[in-house]
């Protein structure tokens, strides 16, 4: 963005960038553009444009307007990429560039923590085009993945962490691993947002379920697709167009707003994550936090070394003397706490994990029931007060 100079702090950008009018008499923000028809100046201007479709033009509504491309601005400076590609929802930013790197006859290397749709792409959609997936342990070194990767293997997939079981990924080593044998590194990183910057740690292309945090307030769906050089940019546009996928300008005004926002609500909400998972450790009921930003929770390391911060979505697993339906009883109980998928909203939300994970490669064995929790902007006594209430229910629960 050139309106928003690289040596202000990322909360300084978030009010100024995709504002592209900062600087000329006009108003605060993007107006909302939506349209199809695009009128051309002449016969010979439609020419031109039409060969320009993987730029930011005026071309046809599914190129996008200017409220796509002031959002597409926004994810680039936050991701730390070049060019980014808005789609309908995460789960389009995550099947679209699977199948821009992945033809007939190749293999899909694809961590056993993913997020559940996309395993469920891999595996019920992808072989149908003659591409086979294998799933990975999430917390394999630079030699176990490369001792997974075979001559037709285009593409190794990661999320870290894990947004179930938050298993921390050691990227640069699985980047190593991935070109040095020619594949490209794909990586859901809804949960790092911006704490985690994927192009410096080797990340070819950067996933982002943008109905999180960027949106953050439970009301829309939006996925973007970041990419670093412009050979990756012309994979992922030009498969995007290909297959139709659209987002509309409404959703992209609105996750627009909510950036705006967004680093305030990260800042209380990784604060308050942090104090809930600090009160939850100390509780005799739990056995693990899994919580990255945590001292002792395991990825904790990987986490310190290469993200600057954390969202305030982690796991509790309680101690194996509770049940699975004790654990549910207690996420009933809980009143602030919704029970409830998605996350980055403004909203707690509660979700027992356990029984409702697909795992095919032995990881994610836990011996207690674990409940996956998002902390929002309430007050975190209140929310330590619900919690404390609730593990009184799993206490008795059964007895
Ligand atoms: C929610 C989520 C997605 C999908 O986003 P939707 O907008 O709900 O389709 C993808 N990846 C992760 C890690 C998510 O949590």
């Amino acid at each position: 963005m050139t309106d928003t100079p690289k040596k202000y702090s990322f909360r300084t950008r978030l009010s100024h960038a995709g504002r592209a009018g900062t600087h000329v008499h006009g108003f605060v923000n993007p107006p909302l553009v939506r349209g199809s028809t695009v009128l051309y100046p002449s016969v010979k201007a439609r020419r031109e444009l039409g060969a320009k479709r993987l730029q930011q033009e005026l071309i046809y509504g599914i190129m996008g307007s200017q409220t796509h491309f002031a959002l597409e601005d926004m994810i680039a400076e936050i991701e730390g990429g070049t060019r980014c590609q808005i789609v309908s929802s995460g789960l389009a930013a995550v099947t679209t560039p699977l199948l821009a790197y992945l033809g007939q006859g190749d293999h899909c290397l694809m961590p056993d923590s993913v997020y559940g749709p996309a395993r469920g792409f891999a595996t019920a959609t992808l072989p149908r085009f003659g591409i086979e997936t294998s799933f990975y342990d999430p917390n394999l070194d630079e030699a176990g993945i490369a001792a997974l990767i075979r001559p037709n293997t285009r593409v190794v997939y990661t999320e870290s962490p894990g947004s179930h079981t938050f298993e921390v990924q050691d990227i640069p080593a699985i980047a190593r691993a991935a070109h040095a044998r020619g594949a490209k590194v794909l990586m859901d990183n809804t949960w790092g947002i911006h704490f985690f910057q994927p192009f410096q740690h080797g990340v070819d292309v950067s996933i982002q379920a943008l109905t999180k945090y960027p949106g953050g307030h439970s009301d829309l769906l939006l996925g973007s697709i970041t990419t670093n050089s412009d050979a990756d940019w012309e994979k992922v546009r030009s498969t995007t167009l290909a297959l139709g996928q659209y987002a509309s300008p409404d959703d992209c005004w609105l996750t627009l707003r909510g950036l705006r926002t967004m680093g305030v609500r990260l800042k209380e909400q990784m604060e308050s994550g942090i104090q809930v998972a600090y009160w939850l450790q100390k509780q005799p009921e739990v056995a693990r936090v899994l919580h990255p930003a945590l001292p002792g929770a395991p990825g904790h390391a990987i986490w310190k070394r290469d993200f600057s911060g954390a969202c305030s979505l982690f796991g509790v697993e309680f101690k194996p003397e509770f049940t699975a339906e004790a654990s549910q009883a207690m996420v009933e109980a809980l009143e602030l706490f919704g029970i409830g998928a998605s996350w980055g909203g403004y909203e707690s939300l509660a979700l027992p994990t356990t029984g409702f994970l697909t795992r095919t490669a032995g990881t994610g064995v836990f011996a207690g029931p674990v409940v996956r929790l998002h902390i929002g902007l309430e007050d975190p006594t209140d929310l330590i007060a619900d919690l404390d209430q609730a593990l009184a229910v799993l206490r008795t629960h059964g007895k």
